[in-house]
């Protein structure tokens, strides 16, 4: 079954709505393959986010990521990537569209709520960042 790494970002988890958006996950049918709540450090979250490494945000969004705790999930159904990516919404919640998980807890474009994956390669690469076996 096709897998993608879904992440509660600090903003979310301080607002205290991990349940709401965990509800919706399985509403919206994946199976939750693995989780695990932690706390990065800016050291990991520059390595997470090294793809974005030259962006002008690199060092904000490597700063937003270790501010506080986070929950790391395997989300496992068809299509996986795909959909997660639908139910989160555009990165700027501004932009995302009602109903999605952005709009509903994002609060501006580096504060947006959640991560997901977006392709296969990125995917297999950020599961085995947080949930090496
Ligand atoms: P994610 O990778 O977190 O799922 P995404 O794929 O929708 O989000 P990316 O372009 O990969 O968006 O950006 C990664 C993250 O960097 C965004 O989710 C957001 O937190 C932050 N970010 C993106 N663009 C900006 C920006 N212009 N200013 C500040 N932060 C940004
Ligand atoms: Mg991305």
């Amino acid at each position: 079954m096709p897998k993608t790494l879904a992440i509660i970002k600090p903003d979310a988890v301080k607002k205290n709505v991990i349940g709401k958006i965990i509800t919706r996950i399985e509403d919206e049918g994946f199976k939750i393959a693995a989780m695990r709540q932690m706390r990065l450090s800016a050291d990991e979250a520059k390595a997470f986010y090294i793809v974005h490494k030259a962006k002008p945000f690199f060092q904000g969004l490597s700063a937003f990521m270790s501010s506080g705790p986070i929950v790391v999930l395997m989300l496992e159904r068809d299509d996986a990537i795909t959909r997660w990516r639908d139910v989160m919404g555009a990165t700027d919640p501004a932009k995302a569209a009602p109903g999605t998980l952005r709009h509903s807890f994002g609060f501006d474009i580096e504060r947006n709520a959640v991560h997901g994956s977006d392709a296969a390669e990125t995917a297999e690469w950020e599961l085995n960042f947080f949930f090496k076996s």
